[in-house]
């Protein structure tokens, strides 16, 4: 059976793992998968249904009506589908960002999305952000990295990203969106967000985008593509 080769990226809300994540896929022929937009699109169709979205039972009565589907586009981007719907752009509304938080706190959510990652993970080589890929979705990944930032610099920069698709916000309501989910994510009973023992740590605190990326690609470099790493894999 072909060895498929995984790097599990996890972090809080943006550290930059999908931007850093994407361009090393791109970079090293990897496929790209943001687990984030999957529970995004769980928390989208429970704002739409009305439904309360830290109830377990409610939750649980919309899910066998959606069919979720991740597709690649030609230029190899993620788009998320929703019963046929492209909902790649509704997804990333702030209103969306606590629900898909909420949702996700619910182990019945969190199992029904479980296989559907590890499918993916069964049948490429795959770099897959999340929260807990490290951890439950791909314990054996073949690199663990953990993303993170101070939350003041997380939330400067999701502040210019959402700025930059024409969202109007402002600084402390991104940061009290961040530091929200950053609460509510780490401190859930079901796949907190948390280091697996194995990953290693990356704080960008201090780094811009380019360091940010180097580092990461470093990594990268020295697990699967240094003269030491393919002989030992060859043995
Ligand atoms: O990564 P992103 O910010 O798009 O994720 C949205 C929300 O989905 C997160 O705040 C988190 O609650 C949830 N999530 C999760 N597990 C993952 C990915 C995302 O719980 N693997």
């Amino acid at each position: 059976m072909k060895k498929y080769y995984s790097i599990a990226i996890d972090g809080p809300s943006g550290a930059g793992k999908s931007t850093i994540a994407r361009r090393c896929a791109s970079a090293f022929d990897f496929l790209y998968v943001d687990t984030g937009a999957i529970y995004r699109a769980v928390g989208l169709a429970s704002l739409r249904a009305g439904v309360d979205r830290k109830s377990a039972s409610e939750v649980s009565g919309i899910l066998p009506g959606l069919a979720i589907d991740l597709r690649y586009n030609d230029s190899g981007e993620q788009r998320m589908f929703l019963n046929g719907e492209d909902i790649s752009d509704a997804i990333r509304l702030p209103e969306v960002s606590i629900c898909a938080s909420d949702v996700s706190a619910l182990p019945v959510v969190r199992s029904y999305l479980l296989e559907m990652q590890r499918q993916i993970a069964r049948t490429h080589h795959v770099i897959m952000d999340g929260r807990d890929i490290g951890t439950v979705v791909l314990p054996n990944a073949d690199l663990k990295i953990f993303l993170t930032a101070s939350a003041e610099a997380r939330a400067q920069r999701r502040l210019k990203e959402l700025r930059e698709k024409g969202i109007d916000t402002d600084f402390q309501s991104v940061l009290q969106d961040i530091l929200y989910r950053d609460e509510q994510d780490s401190t859930r009973e079901t796949a907190p967000l948390r280091r697996a023992e194995d990953a290693v740590l990356v704080d960008t605190t201090e780094l811009n985008f380019e360091e940010s990326f180097s580092a990461v690609s470093q990594l990268i470099l020295e697990r699967f593509f240094t003269v030491d790493t393919v002989e030992k894999e060859t043995i």
